[in-house]
């Protein structure tokens, strides 16, 4: 006779059992969420580390939509490739549509702490993107002591294309390797 009930869970997978586990008495400030252990915070930074149409590069309020909400034209959608700069202090990495300022300064740039340590460093220095194509890109943002691709200065405001491999330099002080997936 076949038997209604828990027997039927036999060949089903495995019941989702999560019984909520108490804390121990005295332990609650260290459970906190995940990201509150990583220290979140909310940038007030928006233009640094915003998603931007890169078209007209809009400020994309869901950088999850289909269209950009200002000109209309379809956005790159994610599994699109990434940028990454490795320098010896840290590696960065950039998406397509998302513009990265490099510098010394927290308030303009969300990298900041990539670069405090090089004195020559502007505290905007460059900016890094992505765009739809897969190119990347880099622009000296009017730095003191300039931005090189492989050994070459880039005239102020100009936009260079970046390639795997090539060698990003700010000032005489901090040199980085491309990578492009
Ligand atoms: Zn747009």
């Amino acid at each position: 006779m076949p038997q209604p009930g828990p027997a039927d869970h036999q060949y089903g997978p495995p019941p989702q059992q999560q019984p909520p586990i108490p804390p121990p008495h005295g332990r609650e400030a260290t459970l906190l969420p995940p990201d509150q252990q990583r220290g979140h915070q909310h940038p007030q930074q928006p233009d640094s580390t915003a998603f931007m149409c890169p078209y007209c590069e809009a400020v994309l309020t869901n950088p999850g939509a289909a269209q950009c909400n200002s000109c209309g034209r379809p956005l790159p959608q994610k599994g699109t490739p990434i940028l990454r700069v490795q320098f010896p202090t840290g590696e960065l990495k950039v998406s397509v549509g998302q513009h990265l300022v490099l510098g010394r300064d927290a308030g303009q740039s969300p990298v900041a702490a990539t670069f405090t340590q090089y004195d020559n460093v502007s505290r905007r220095h460059s900016t890094v993107w992505l765009d739809p194509s897969g190119t990347a890109w880099v622009r000296d943002e009017g730095s003191t002591n300039g931005t090189f691709v492989n050994g070459e200065r880039l005239p102020r405001g100009v936009e260079a294309p970046l390639r795997d491999g090539d060698q990003l330099r700010l000032a005489a002080d901090v040199t980085g390797t491309v990578q492009l997936a």
